[in-house]
């Protein structure tokens, strides 16, 4: 049996060298949804590479306690595997993972599955028109590699003085250590983003202590989240029709919400009342409120949603803490000086979503990685997918593909309906950087008048320029409409050259 690598799972396979037509890097949602499309577009001869040991990608990786989606479960499965069984209307970490197991073994696609299989390099080959795709379990060569690793994979350390000499253990909430009993330590959380909403919650009762160390009080809307009856699953399993109409519904719902980011004004007050309701029914003490409202206009950052978060910070055995200043051997400085002595520190601190996992491993055709073009174009891409100097390279929730409203899985669906019919060409196609550079100033400029750029905050949708990175400024469906088709206009296209080409299996 694998560590960490749920009962009945053991997917390794020796070797993996092999010429395909495509190679998949990632097995979590993005990785599994392409691989079913392009089978089912009759490109039926490829791989996914995954390092983990099993499928689920950032629900495998995420284990902390609490961890649960904040996006309804209608909106977080497949359009070609709906789910009527969710437990929950926001279904928690084990559940997804689940699902995606359930997706691959329903699909077939567990033959190819290359887990436990790292990418270390992958280099474009003008010869042979193919990637060259090194990896610790051999060799694959394929003529298209796409991209599903996402962007909120790996875990931020900050670089905070100190840190280096803490005793005791620390962790990621996006790596946790399961053999740390908390019951009983004092334990000090860096963060009050997604991630430490959700853990605050579920280990404040049986820590001895807490301390949060915030730097920016996030904005927190209910979540009235609750079980979905059996009654109800099985309506749904019943009648597939309703099952796809409650999807369209919870995305047209979910839309709504956009116009609070794009045209703020009174959609944006609304919401900041709603969430300024929820914080003072349930706190009490005002002195801790103060600390609690946030400065910046709603939807600039992350909009959280909890109703456990706000009862588990007014708790005793809680204290907030103005953000952290140093670590010391036996605990953590927070920014007003004083120190709190604690066992464990819990890093909440987000991801490197500046550094994709596999941009330093990918180099294009003029012997560039996707690191240092993201570099030069101020991390861009065409329409998120694709980039200039990296032919038949596909990049699944690449560059301004994330969402502050709505499912990322909507956004690459919408990538995979478009990428299939290119891949299924089996032509080279290489974005031009023309086209590339006028989708991103007319992106920009969209981005420009939002509450992300002009809401008042620092956040991870942003690069060091203050370029919106992360985000698409429109609603999945403009989005989806976009990616309908496949512009090969805006593409330099050309016949593989002769004898390169894998024939369709
Ligand atoms: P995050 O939103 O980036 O939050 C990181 C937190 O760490 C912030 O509160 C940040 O403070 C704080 N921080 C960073 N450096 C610090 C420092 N030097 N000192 C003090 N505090 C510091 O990370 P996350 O919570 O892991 O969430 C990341 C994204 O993952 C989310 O936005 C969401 O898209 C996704 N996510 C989704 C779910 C879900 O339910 N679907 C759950 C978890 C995560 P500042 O705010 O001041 O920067």
């Amino acid at each position: 049996m694998l560590p960490g690598v749920p009962a009945g799972i053991r997917r390794y396979r020796d070797p993996v060298t092999q010429r395909v037509r495509a190679c998949i890097v990632g097995a979590g949602f993005s990785g599994i949804a392409a691989a079913i499309d392009l089978r089912r577009a009759g490109v039926t001869d490829l791989v996914i590479v995954d390092r983990g040991a099993c499928v689920g990608g950032a629900w495998r990786d995420n284990t902390y306690p609490g961890c649960a989606c904040d996006v309804q479960s209608r909106l977080y499965e497949l359009e070609v595997a709906p789910w009527p069984e969710w437990t929950r209307r926001f279904a928690g970490q084990e559940e997804i993972r689940a699902y995606l197991e359930s997706v691959v073994e329903i699909f077939g696609l567990e033959p190819a599955m290359r887990l436990g299989t790292e990418v270390t390099h992958a280099q474009w080959h003008e010869a042979d028109d193919a990637w060259h795709v090194e990896t610790t379990r051999g060799m694959i060569v394929a003529d298209v590699l796409i991209s599903a690793c996402g962007g909120l994979t790996e875990p931020l350390y900050p670089d905070i003085p100190g840190a280096a000499d803490f005793t005791g253990p620390t962790m990621h909430t996006a790596r946790w250590d399961h053999g740390v009993d908390l019951r009983g330590k004092r334990v000090a959380v860096v963060g009050t983003g997604a991630s430490a909403i959700q853990v605050i919650p579920a280990i404040a009762p049986d820590a001895e202590a807490v301390v949060v160390l915030q730097r920016t009080p996030p904005w927190v809307m209910p979540r009235r989240d609750r079980g979905i009856p059996a009654w109800y699953r099985s309506s749904l399993a019943a009648l597939p029709p309703l099952q796809r109409s409650m999807r369209a519904v919870s995305s047209w719902a979910r839309e709504v919400q956009l116009l609070s980011f794009t045209r703020q004004g009174v959609f944006r007050t609304m919401g900041e009342r709603i969430a300024r309701r929820h914080l003072e029914a349930q706190v009490s003490d005002p002195e801790l409120r103060r600390k609690l409202t946030p400065g910046y206009a709603m939807g600039c950052k992350r909009i959280l949603l909890s109703d456990d978060y706000y009862p588990a910070l007014a708790r005793d055995n809680v204290t907030v803490a103005p953000g952290l200043a140093r670590v010391t051997s036996t605990g953590v400085v927070d920014n007003d000086g004083v120190e709190h002595a604690v066992d464990v520190i819990v890093w909440a601190t987000g991801f490197r979503v500046l550094e994709p996992p596999l941009a330093d491993r990918v180099v294009g055709r003029g012997g560039e990685t996707l690191t240092e073009a993201f570099a030069r174009n101020d991390m861009s891409a065409y329409k998120g997918t694709t980039v200039a100097g990296f032919p038949n390279l596909y990049i699944l929730q690449g560059p301004n593909t994330g969402l502050g409203h709505s499912s990322v899985v909507l956004m690459s669906e919408a990538q995979i309906g478009y990428l299939v019919p290119a891949v299924a060409s089996g032509l080279v196609m290489e974005v031009d950087a023309t086209a590339q550079r006028r989708y991103v100033e007319d992106i920009d400029r969209r981005l420009a008048s939002t509450v992300w750029q002009q809401g008042g905050c620092q956040s991870w949708y942003q690069n060091g320029h203050g370029r919106n990175v992360a985000l698409w400024p429109g609603s999945t469906h403009a989005f989806a409409r976009m990616m309908r088709s496949f512009d090969r206009g805006a593409y330099r296209t050309r016949h593989r050259k002769r004898g390169t080409h894998v024939p369709a299996a």
